[in-house]
C-alpha cells in the first residue's frame, strides 16, 4: 500500500479528476511553453460533459490567466485512451508554438500523452486488515503506531497540514452564505445549521446539528471550488472533518490525538483504495461516502481508545450499510445528493462506533470481506449509477 499522502490530498474542489487534475495539467503546460502569449484548451469526454458543473474551465483559467486563454468543450470526439482528456495549444504572436495532450487519471494525477503511469512506491508491506491487526496485536501497538513505523515520523507533519486544511474548510464553510455555483440554486446551509438551535434543543439534537453543520461546511466549500483535503475523495471530503472537529470540540481531544485518528482512519481508506476502489465512477457512492464513513468511524474509535476488534467492526459496519449506494449527482454537480450525504455519513459513523463498542464480540463479517463485497457490488452497478449523472436522482430531478 502507498503512503497516506496519496489518500489525503490537499487541493481545490469540487473534484480530484475534474479540477485538481486539470489544474496540475495547466501548471505543467505552463512550464513546457513559458513564452506563450495565448493558450487554447480543449476539454474532451467526461471533462467536456461535466466540466462546467465541476468548474474545470474556471480552475484552468485561474492558472493560465482569464485573458490569456480560451477553453473549448468538445462533446463529440472519442476519448479512446481516457475519458478525462484535455489538449493545450500554445500560441505566440498568433503562431502555434507548442501542443500537448494530458489525461486526468484520478486522484488529482495527470499523465502527458505517451507517459507511463507512475506508481507511487508501496510503504506498507501488509495489505489486509487481518494482517495489520495480527501484526499490531503481536507487537502490542495501535494502528497509528504501525503508520509511523511504515511512513516514518515525518508523516505527522503531513497529517498536521491535512488537519489544518480540514479546519480551514470548516471555518470558511460555517461563515459563508449564498448560493452555490452551477445553476441548481443550492443554498449554503452550514452557517444556519451551526447557529440556529431549537429553543429547547436536546443534547442529542444539538450534537447531530453541529456534526451536520461541519460536514455541510466542508462539502459546500468543496462544491464552491475551495481548498479541501480529500478523505478519501473531494465529494466525500466532509465526513472526516465533521466527526473529528465535533469530537475535538466536545471531548477536547488534543491535536496529537486527532492526528493519530487521521492515521487510523487513513489505513482504512488505504485498504479500500488498494483492495477495492474509492472512485464513484468505478463503484458508485458506496466507494466514496461508504469509505469516508468507515474512515471516520475508525478514527472516532481510535479517539475513544477502542480495541482492534471494535475499530474493525465500526469500519466494517460503515461499509456494510452503504452497500449498493449509487452515484447520481444532479446535473453532474457535487451538490445533490453529495452535500447532505456527507452529513448523514458523519452521523452514521458515530452510531457505528457506539454499536461496535457494544456488539464487537458477536460480529460475523470481517472488514476484508465487506471490502471485497463492496467492490463486487460496485462492479455490478449499472454505468448510469457510477458518476455519469444519467440515472437515479440525476435523471428524475433536473432542477
Ligand atoms: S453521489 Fe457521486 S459525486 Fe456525490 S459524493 Fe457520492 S460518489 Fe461523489
Amino acid at each position: 500500500m502507498q503512503s497516506l499522502k496519496y489518500l489525503y490530498r490537499i487541493g481545490q474542489g469540487p473534484s480530484s479528476s475534474h479540477t485538481m487534475g486539470p489544474i496540475a495539467a495547466a501548471e505543467r503546460f505552463l512550464k513546457v511553453a513559458p513564452e506563450a502569449d495565448f493558450i487554447k484548451v480543449i476539454l474532451y469526454g467526461s471533462l467536456a460533459k461535466t466540466g462546467k458543473g465541476h468548474m474545470t474551465d474556471l480552475a484552468i483559467m485561474q492558472v493560465l490567466g482569464e485573458d490569456k486563454c480560451e477553453i473549448a468543450f468538445d462533446y463529440d470526439s472519442p476519448t479512446n485512451v481516457h475519458p478525462n482528456t484535455l489538449d493545450f495549444i500554445a500560441y505566440r504572436g498568433g503562431e502555434e508554438i507548442e501542443r500537448k495532450r494530458y489525461f486526468s487519471i484520478g486522484g488529482g494525477e495527470v499523465l502527458a500523452e505517451g507517459e507511463e503511469k507512475r506508481e507511487h512506491p508501496d510503504v506498507y508491506p501488509l495489505k489486509s486488515f487481518t494482517e495489520i491487526a495480527k501484526y499490531c496485536e503481536e507487537k502490542d501497538i495501535r494502528i497509528w503506531q504501525y503508520v509511523e513505523e511504515c511512513e516514518g515520523k515525518e508523516i505527522w507533519n503531513y497529517l498536521a497540514e491535512v488537519w489544518q486544511v480540514m479546519l480551514g474548510a470548516v471555518a470558511r464553510g460555517v461563515a459563508a452564505e449564498g448560493v452555490l455555483h452551477g445553476g441548481l440554486g443550492t443554498q449554503r446551509k452550514a452557517k444556519v445549521l451551526r447557529r440556529q438551535g431549537h429553543v429547547d434543543e436536546s443534547e442529542e439534537t444539538k450534537m447531530n446539528r453541529l456534526i451536520c453543520a461541519y460536514a455541510f461546511a466542508v462539502s459546500e466549500e468543496n462544491a464552491s471550488g475551495g481548498i479541501i483535503a480529500t478523505a478519501p475523495t473531494c465529494g466525500a471530503c466532509g465526513v472526516m472533518p465533521a466527526v473529528l472537529k465535533y469530537l475535538q470540540h466536545k471531548r477536547k481531544f488534543s491535536d496529537e490525538k486527532i492526528l493519530q485518528a487521521l492515521a487510523t482512519g487513513g489505513i482504512i481508506g488505504n485498504l479500500i483504495k488498494t483492495n477495492a476502489s474509492i472512485s464513484g465512477a468505478e463503484c458508485g457512492c458506496q466507494a466514496e461516502i461508504g469509505t469516508a464513513c468507515a474512515m471516520a468511524a475508525a478514527a472516532a474509535a481510535e479517539l475513544y481508545g477502542l480495541n482492534l476488534d471494535e475499530i474493525e467492526y465500526a469500519a466494517e459496519m460503515s461499509i456494510e450499510h452503504h452497500l449498493g449506494l449509487t452515484c447520481d449527482p444532479v446535473c453532474g454537480l457535487v451538490q445533490i445528493p453529495c452535500i447532505e450525504r456527507n452529513a448523514i455519513a458523519a452521523m452514521r459513523a458515530l452510531n457505528a462506533v457506539n454499536l461496535a463498542n457494544f456488539l464487537a464480540d458477536s460480529r460475523k463479517i470481517s472488514f476484508d470481506t465487506i471490502v471485497e463485497t463492496m467492490y463486487e457490488t460496485g462492479k455490478d452497478l449499472k454505468v448510469m449509477y457510477r458518476e455519469t449523472a444519467e440515472g437515479g436522482l440525476a435523471k428524475k430531478y433536473k432542477g
